[in-house]
């Protein structure tokens, strides 16, 4: 009886990876469920629980048919995409990164470098108003949640061990993004 092949483990890994990133379990699987409940006004200090001060509002059966099944799971779900598999991680090329789900500007390639996270990292926005850095104390840490400042989307994280000027990495889901050459 030997060790069928690497099944399992690789899905172990797999998965060890995908949880281990932008810190860990924090890019926030449990906030699934969808229902705008007491998760939701927990991670927001400012008393604005909900999406309604987001400019584009849709409901959540027009996400669906509009975004990939990956895409809605990050942007709508608040998931993460697995380390280094993201399609921009690597990416060179000067240009534009826009949101996923609505097209607003976010991102610039001059601000991306290599954190080494496994994650498109950026020292900044496009501009700070492109973006809503939220309180996100889940999990027993408290981070910073990037949210696009349009639709509401979930970009992913910012950290405060990025490079000059401004010390801060954005750590942002690739599939959170659309690049557009400049
Ligand atoms: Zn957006």
């Amino acid at each position: 009886m030997k060790y069928r092949p690497l099944s399992i483990p690789l899905l172990l890994l797999g998965f060890l990876l995908s949880t281990a990133g932008c810190q860990a379990q924090s890019c926030g699987n449990e906030l699934m469920e969808g229902e705008e409940g007491k998760q939701t006004e927990r991670r927001t200090n400012n008393g604005k629980g909900d999406n309604s001060m987001f400019p584009i509002q849709k409901d959540d059966e027009t996400w669906k048919k509009e975004l990939t099944d990956e895409q809605y799971r990050v942007l709508r779900q608040k998931g993460t995409e697995v380390a280094f598999s993201g399609r921009y991680y690597t990416w060179e090329e000067k240009g534009v990164y826009r949101c996923a789900g609505c097209g607003s500007e976010l991102f610039a390639s001059n601000t991306k470098y290599h954190s080494g996270s496994g994650w498109p990292s950026f020292y900044a926005p496009l501009d700070e108003a492109k973006v809503i850095v939220k309180k996100d104390d889940s999990h027993g840490m408290l981070r910073e949640e990037v949210l696009c400042a349009q639709c509401g989307g979930h970009l992913g994280h910012v950290f405060e061990d990025g490079p000059k000027p401004t010390g801060l990495r954005y750590c942002i889901n690739s599939v959170s993004l659309d690049f557009e050459k400049k």
